[in-house]
């Protein structure tokens, strides 16, 4: 008397339901603060708003042009 396999459902996992971060797109997340243009449509004159250098200068979450060392003393984030 063998017995049907009755009721052995593949254990199937569920599609996890992953918010998308929207991350590593190319996008940038902040905008320049006076075109509004995402960093890498900003044409604006690139220079740092603390310390006037014009190396390295990142667009940040406040939409203004930080250079690295300012960055990196104010703990501002770039777009990525
Ligand atoms: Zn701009
Ligand atoms: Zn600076």
């Amino acid at each position: 008397m063998a017995g049907v396999t009755n009721g052995t459902f593949p254990v199937a996992p569920f599609q996890r339901y992953i918010i998308s971060m929207s991350t590593g797109t190319g996008s940038a997340k902040y905008r320049c603060a006076q075109c509004e243009m995402s960093e890498a449509q900003c044409e604006c004159d690139k220079y740092c708003c603390l310390c006037q250098t014009v190396l390295e200068v990142r667009l940040c979450e406040d939409g203004l042009l930080y250079c690295e060392p300012c960055r990196t003393a104010c703990d501002y984030k770039t777009s990525g």
